[in-house]
């Protein structure tokens, strides 16, 4: 099994493969587009643009190698993220809100598919409970541990316009922001 980084596998893939993660990777909203420091609003129809934003979100996230995905990183300011609580699973929560924290926390390597070849260091709770809706509407619950855990909070944060450099420490935050300034390439 891949290496899970927050939000990003880390993974050898081959060529095609690869091909297919950065044709889907060009879709996802990158640091440092405004979208990703929005607050996003909640879901108040239950219709079939909202299956289809689902759909879309899912393929995204498998062709991205993403273990998770919040629909501001697509640029849909609504309260709703795609994630993959088990290996092979993607599972969608909308209007989430994290009902529990536990009190035991974790720090770890973070990546996000919004942050291209960013790790930072991200203190979490090591488990949660994520309640909300399916995409039909319906009452929908979470209980996870590790990474999975990690993924609903980072995703959480999304929605709030929160990126993993909020909450990382200054110094893994100004690496961060190095990596992340556009270079200017002279001759
Ligand atoms: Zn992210």
């Amino acid at each position: 099994m891949a290496e899970i980084e927050g939000q990003v596998r880390v993974e050898e893939l081959d060529a095609e493969r690869e091909a297919r993660r950065q044709r889907a990777l060009a879709q996802i909203r990158q640091y440092p587009d405004p979208v990703l420091r929005m607050q996003a609003k909640p879901v108040d129809e239950f219709d079939d643009d909202l299956r289809r934003l689902v759909e879309r979100m899912s393929a995204l996230m498998i062709e991205a190698r993403g273990v998770g995905l919040a629909a501001n990183q697509v640029g849909i300011l609504r309260r709703l993220f795609v994630f993959s609580p088990k290996d092979d699973e993607v599972a969608v929560v909308v209007n989430p809100v994290i009902v529990r924290h536990s009190d035991e926390v974790e720090v770890d390597d973070e990546g996000c598919l919004s942050l291209p070849g960013v790790l930072a260091p991200v203190e979490r709770s090591t488990s949660v409970r994520v309640e909300g809706k399916n995409e039909r509407g319906e009452d929908a619950a979470f209980d996870l541990e590790g990474f999975a855990a990690r993924a609903a909070q980072h995703e959480a944060d999304h929605l709030d316009g929160v990126l993993i450099i909020d909450r990382t420490t200054p110094e893994a935050r100004r690496e961060a922001l190095a990596t992340l300034r556009p270079r200017v390439v002279i001759g």
